[in-house]
């Protein structure tokens, strides 16, 4: 049984080392592989990684061509992973690597998705936790398929829930909404979510806004129909307004004071008459980028992944992987120069899988 281990990295130089040497001190009794992918890194994480791949075949790298996001970097690993189980986990140990034997025994006993269910997040603030937790009751209200509360992308997927989640394609990806939607077998497994090791966040307050607007408009149309409710109601409370106001027009001469009313009435409409606008622009804006089709990450460099076989809608790959020849009889004294995987270079363009 192979187990591979999806971790997209944005500028993580400091945890990946430590990710790896917790990943080994786990792993010991399991054979797996470790897909990093490179999402643009500015840092020497591209470096840290290519060497890591040189000592160790069973660290895969791939390297995009640019920032593409968290959620396109994930949808790469799960690509190229071989496993007959993938977990995808962030980089910065805050998804303790400790608790993947537990998933894997609930994998064994027939589970297609193992999710670890987050008892506590230290290290974040009470604000976040909040808002999350409010966020995913919400949208689990809002989408068809009700999503698991407390859990994030730090999953475990059986290799045909890993075939299937391949076949979901599309531009703007949510992958836990996918996740609920695929509807496959789901074990929870509570734990105690851990701060940071080292770095910054990269998901600041308004991108995390914007990430949970994409969930909301990748699983739900209810936005688009929240205006009809309010525009019935609006329009119901606006008719009864007509007759109270012909009523003072006839009976009584008090209509004049009323100006401050109708001002604030006119605010709150306009709002939300924008408000609508604004959602129904967002949903045709977004599928106007799904109707462009193109492809959702772009692979430039590959080490120790094998890119023959694999034909893949919506991805383009400009890199050869480099074979890990330098890996044979390598033990942790002896381990080759990080200068020989300098020297060798990478064929640009194998191919265009688009
Ligand atoms: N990440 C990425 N691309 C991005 C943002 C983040 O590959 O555009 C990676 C990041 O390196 C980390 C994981 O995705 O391994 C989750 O990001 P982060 O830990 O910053 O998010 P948080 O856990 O704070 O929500
Ligand atoms: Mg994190």
């Amino acid at each position: 049984m192979l187990l591979s281990i999806v971790i997209p990295v944005l500028n993580e130089a400091q945890t990946v080392p430590l990710m790896l040497e917790r990943l080994r001190d786990t792993l010991r009794e399991v054979a797996w592989e470790a897909i990093f992918v490179d999402d643009g890194s500015t840092d020497a994480t591209p470096e840290i990684l290519g060497r890591e791949s040189w000592r160790d075949e069973r660290v895969k790298l791939l390297r995009f061509s640019r920032n593409f996001g968290h959620q396109a970097a994930v949808t790469a690993g799960l690509d190229f992973a071989n496993g007959d189980a993938v977990v995808v986990m962030d980089a910065d140990l805050q998804d303790p690597p400790e608790l993947l034997p537990q998933m894997l025994d609930l994998f064994e006993q027939g589970y297609d998705i193992v999710s670890p269910r987050r008892n506590s997040r230290e290290g974040e603030t009470r604000f976040k936790q909040w808002t999350s937790k409010l966020y995913y009751r919400v949208l689990s209200r809002m989408a068809e398929q009700p999503l698991t509360p407390d859990v994030g992308d730090f999953r475990l997927f059986s290799r045909r829930a890993v075939l299937a989640i391949r076949s979901l394609r599309e531009q703007h990806r949510y992958m836990r909404g996918m996740v609920a939607w695929l509807g496959l077998k789901e074990a929870m497994l509570p734990f105690d979510r851990q701060p940071r090791a080292a770095g910054q966040t990269h998901y600041p307050f308004l991108k995390m806004l914007r990430f949970a607007w994409t969930g909301i408009t990748s699983f739900s149309a209810f936005p688009l129909r929240i205006s009809i409710g309010a525009g019935c109601i609006l329009s119901g409370a606006g008719f009864l307004y007509l007759l109270r106001v012909m009523y003072l027009a006839i009976w009584t001469h008090a209509l004049v004071p009323g100006w401050a009313s109708v001002v604030a009435l006119q605010c709150v409409f306009s709002g939300m008459i924008l408000l609508a606008l604004g959602a129904i622009g967002d949903y045709v804006a977004k599928n106007y980028e799904e109707a462009k089709k193109r492809p959702l990450y772009v692979v430039t460099e590959a080490r120790n992944v094998s890119l023959a076989e694999i034909s893949l809608p919506r991805a383009v790959i400009l890199a050869e992987s480099v074979p890990a020849i330098a890996c044979i009889a390598i033990d942790d004294t002896e381990r080759p120069v990080p200068e020989v995987a300098a020297s060798i270079s990478i064929q640009p363009f194998a191919g265009v899988r688009a």
